[in-house]
Parts: C-alpha cells; sequence; structure tokens
C-alpha cells in the first residue's frame, strides 16, 4: 500500500471498502468484505467492540446456548474479521467528505486521511441522559450509564436505576446481585421491557420499583448522596438516600459527524432506501444501530452489517 506524507498526517491512498464503527454490524460488514477480498478497514472509535463491550451476558445471540459475555462476542467478532485480512485501527474518525460526483470519499482521523470507493457507516448509538444539571454535575460521582462499567463502587450500597426498557432490567438485575437495594424509577405505571426481563425484575427481592416516577435532582456535593423523585400523578415529592444512580433511558444515533453530509432523520438515524443499506450517497451504505431505530438487536445490526457489505460489493464491481 502506498503512502505519503502530508504535513503531519500521512495519507494511505485508496481504500475499496472503509468501515466506521466497529460493532456487530461494522464487524459483520468487515467479514463479508474480507471474504469478498476487498481487504477492508475498519475505524473503530473511541468505543472499539461498542455497546456489548459494556454488556453483561448476551442470551439472545443465536448461536450460545448459554448465552455469552458482551466484550467476548465482540473480541471473537474481530478475529474473525482478522482472519479474513481485515485491518483494524484503533482510531476515531474526526471528518469525513462524501463525494456525490465522483464516489471518491474522504475520511480523516488525527493520524490519516484516506480516499474511499465505498464507507459503510456503522457507528452505533450511545445512551442518552435525562440532561438535569445535578445528573451532569455528578456523572463519574455516583452518577453512570453503565452498571458493568460502575456497579462494583456500589457494592452492598443503596442505588436507583431510572428507565423501564430491557436496558433498564438488564442494569437492574446486574446492581442487585452487587447492591443492597435497587429501586427502579419508572415514568409510567407499566415497563416497555420484554416480558422475561420484567419477570426477572418482578421476581429479585431488593429491587423495588416506583411506578409514575421522575426524577427531579440528584443530591450531594461532591458524589451522590441521594435522589429527589416526584410522583407525576399525586405530585408527592420523595427524597431517597443512595449512594449510586444508573440512567437507562434509551440511546441515539452516533451520527454527528455525517450531519449536513447524509440524508438522516429528526432523531438523527441515518436514512436508508427501503430493503437496503444504501443511503442517497452513491457508495456509502448504513447499517445497525446509526440507522436502525426500530430493532436495535446485535443480531440485526449484524444482519445489516452483511447487507451492506454485499451491497458495497455490487457496487464496487459496478465501478
Ligand atoms: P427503550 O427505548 O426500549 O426504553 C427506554 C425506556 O426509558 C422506556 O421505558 C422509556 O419510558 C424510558 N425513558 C425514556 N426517556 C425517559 C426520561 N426522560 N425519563 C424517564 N424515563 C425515560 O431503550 P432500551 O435501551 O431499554 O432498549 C433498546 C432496545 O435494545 C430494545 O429493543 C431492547 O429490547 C433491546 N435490548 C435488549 C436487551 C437484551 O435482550 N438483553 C438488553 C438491552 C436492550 P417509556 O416506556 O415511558 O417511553
Amino acid at each position: 500500500m502506498a503512502y505519503k506524507i502530508l504535513s503531519s498526517i500521512t495519507i494511505m491512498s485508496q481504500e475499496k471498502v472503509l468501515i466506521i464503527g466497529s460493532g456487530p454490524a461494522g464487524y459483520t460488514a468487515a467479514i463479508y468484505a474480507a471474504r469478498a477480498n476487498l481487504s477492508p478497514v475498519v475505524f473503530t472509535g473511541a468505543q472499539p467492540g461498542g455497546q456489548l463491550m459494556i454488556t453483561t451476558d448476551v442470551e439472545n445471540y443465536p448461536g450460545f446456548t448459554d448465552g455469552i459475555m458482551g466484550p467476548q462476542l465482540m473480541v471473537t467478532f474481530q478475529k474473525q474479521a482478522e482472519r479474513f485480512g481485515t485491518r483494524v485501527f484503533y482510531e476515531e474518525v474526526t471528518n469525513v467528505s462524501f463525494n456525490k460526483e465522483s464516489g471518491a470519499h474522504l475520511v480523516k482521523t488525527d493520524e490519516q486521511e484516506i480516499e474511499a470507493q465505498s464507507v459503510i457507516i456503522s457507528t452505533g448509538a450511545s445512551a442518552k441522559w435525562l440532561n438535569l444539571p445535578s445528573e451532569q454535575r455528578l456523572n463519574g460521582k455516583g452518577v453512570s450509564a453503565c452498571a458493568i462499567c460502575d456497579g462494583y463502587f456500589f457494592k452492598d450500597q443503596d442505588v436507583a436505576v431510572v428507565g423501564g426498557g430491557d436496558s433498564a432490567m438488564e442494569e437492574a438485575s446486574y446492581l442487585a446481585k452487587l447492591c443492597k437495594k435497587v429501586y427502579l424509577l419508572v415514568r409510567r405505571d407499566q415497563l416497555r421491557a420484554s416480558q422475561i426481563m420484567q419477570k426477572r425484575v418482578l421476581n429479585t427481592k431488593n429491587i423495588e420499583l416506583l411506578w409514575n416516577t421522575e426524577l427531579e435532582e440528584v443530591l450531594g456535593e461532591d458524589k451522590v448522596s441521594g435522589i429527589r423523585v416526584i410522583n407525576n400523578v399525586s405530585q408527592k415529592t420523595t427524597e431517597i438516600d443512595l449512594q449510586g444512580l444508573f440512567i437507562a433511558i434509551g440511546h441515539q444515533p452516533n451520527t454527528g459527524i455525517f450531519k449536513g453530509q447524509i440524508d438522516m432523520d429528526n432523531a438523527g438515524y441515518i436514512q436508508t432506501a427501503p430493503d437496503s443499506t444504501k443511503t442517497n450517497i452513491k457508495g456509502v451504505f448504513a447499517c445497525g444501530d446509526a440507522q436502525d431505530k426500530i430493532y436495535r438487536q446485535a443480531i440485526t445490526a449484524a444482519g445489516t452489517g452483511c447487507m451492506a457489505a454485499l451491497e458495497a460489493e455490487h457496487y464496487i464491481a459496478s465501478l
């Protein structure tokens, strides 16, 4: 491969397939593109392996009778992609310049600038926050969005989880094994989570569900000492002493760097043609959670990653 130095950036001339993001979508795209002899490159982004790296047991990914730990699954994905010649760079893409006319797309990181015939966007999604000033102030000082990362800090202590979806159930179940007590703050009078995950939570003795309950403020100066919540039916506020707070209210797509360059919806999900990963830019494909706001599963992300690689392969063959 030819490299030339231009100021402090190394230019790597011409890649056929450049994949941005390293979750199930990105690595599946890489496996397929590599096996089609397209020698793909993957830029992992700031969280190599994506969201499954901060998950515990993955029980719904087919092929693993007893489930598998998220990080272990992602290491396996990466090794499989590398086995067929995928090159993985632990770098974050900082800028893209998609070319509607020529189909030669420029992608930059802090260390290199690459011209790619096709780009596969698989940048995934990130945790959402409530955006309360107290939540932001105490972030990392008792407020977290990842029980597996931070749960251990609250061993034998009291914590709360905000949310009513599968993520919140997973966080609460994980924390219940470590902590003395887990309060689950649900803003409605029902959960959004799947039946099996609901059941697990409802049957766990040290999880207390607080229905119709919203977080008003996180209490504490330098670290969390409690929360003030409001019951949105009775309007009654209550203070609860606890040491940790976990926000699990969903995710937003990591598509900021593509803004203005590619069609996306109001929430920032990249728009693709029906039954396809094709975007409105020739040679640019989008897959996984960056494009899917409905299913958002590892297996569906992997499925659309496969589609993106096959579509990129057809596109390159047509040039
Ligand atoms: P969801 O969008 O499914 O759920 C978000 C939850 O947070 C909802 O209960 C929502 O309440 C609540 N919420 C949103 N905003 C606020 C707010 N401002 N204040 C209080 N509560 C709020 O996101 P998840 O991350 O839970 O799940 C995403 C997808 O990933 C789902 O398809 C899920 O099945 C899947 N998943 C699967 C897992 C597994 O199988 N092991 C584990 C984790 C996720 P409301 O219901 O009122 O809108």
